[in-house]
């Protein structure tokens, strides 16, 4: 469902050019779960902002559902953006407002008919855990709980697509674990594609179904997790 050709991006600037991302092949099917892992520096961020189409590649082709994501234009961008959600390491919470409205935010954005704004919102609440901490602030949560309402705040568009950038990283392992498993959850529930990049192989070993190896901008080996890390 998401296929990338060749794809490259330059970064240019007045003390001259990054090549962050460089040939890259990718196709990651529908309802799997991608890992994509490298250490840092490798361009892991830039692909997921390609993906997510917040940058613009310098070269190559980026479909979606087989329509070419590089020739759309700004207005098109837009609907299909909403089909891609993205889950961040220090999770981009709104600090001044509680769970409930957290999640509920994006759903104002996207203009969501507002009678059923409510019911929505605590039907994200139950999926992913957090029942009884709705009127809680960010503040008060711990980083798991944290994460949890940045994946609820992901899910209210309905997304295909779910990206999620280091979003165990800043986690303690047993939390991470946790996290980890909704996930997991969410994927066979919602049939959600889930593409995650991260530097930890543990991760990548619990969840991925398919893993791409990233080293300076480039996929370095990609294919079943079990393969790319079988042990010699
Ligand atoms: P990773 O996520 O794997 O750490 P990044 O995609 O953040 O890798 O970075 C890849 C390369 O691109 C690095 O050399 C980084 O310094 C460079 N880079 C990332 N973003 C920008 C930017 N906005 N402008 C210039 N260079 C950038
Ligand atoms: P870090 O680089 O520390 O891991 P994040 O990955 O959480 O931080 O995000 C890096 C920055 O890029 C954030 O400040 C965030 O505002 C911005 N950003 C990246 N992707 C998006 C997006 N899809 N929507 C809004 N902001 C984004």
């Amino acid at each position: 469902m998401i296929r990338l050709q060749d794809v490259g991006k330059i970064y240019r600037s007045k003390r001259g050019e990054v090549e962050a991302v460089a040939n890259v092949d990718l196709t990651i099917e529908r309802g799997e779960i991608f890992g994509i892992i490298g250490y840092s520096g490798a361009g892991k961020s830039t692909l997921i902002r390609l993906l997510n189409m917040l940058e613009a590649p310098t070269s190559g082709s980026i479909q979606i559902d087989g329509v070419e994501m590089t020739t759309l234009r700004p207005k098109e961008l837009r609907g299909v953006r909403k089909n891609v959600s993205m889950v961040f390491q220090h999770f981009n919470l709104l600090w001044s407002r509680t769970v409930e409205e957290n999640i509920m935010f994006p759903l104002e954005l996207g203009g969501y008919p507002k009678a059923r704004r409510k019911e929505r919102v605590a039907e994200l609440i139950q999926l992913v855990g957090l029942d009884g901490r709705e009127g809680a602030y960010p503040s008060q949560l711990s980083g798991g709980q944290k994460q949890r309402v940045g994946i609820a705040r992901a899910l209210a568009s309905n997304p295909d697509v779910l990206l999620c950038d280091e979003a165990t990283s800043a986690l303690d392992p047993k939390t991470t674990d946790s996290i980890l498993e909704l996930l997991v959850d969410i994927n066979k529930k919602l049939k959600l594609t889930i593409v995650l990049i991260t530097h930890e192989m543990h991760v990548i070993q619990k969840i991925c179904h398919r893993v791409a190896v990233m080293e300076a901008g480039k996929i370095v080996e990609q294919g079943p997790v079990s393969e790319v890390f079988r042990h010699p």
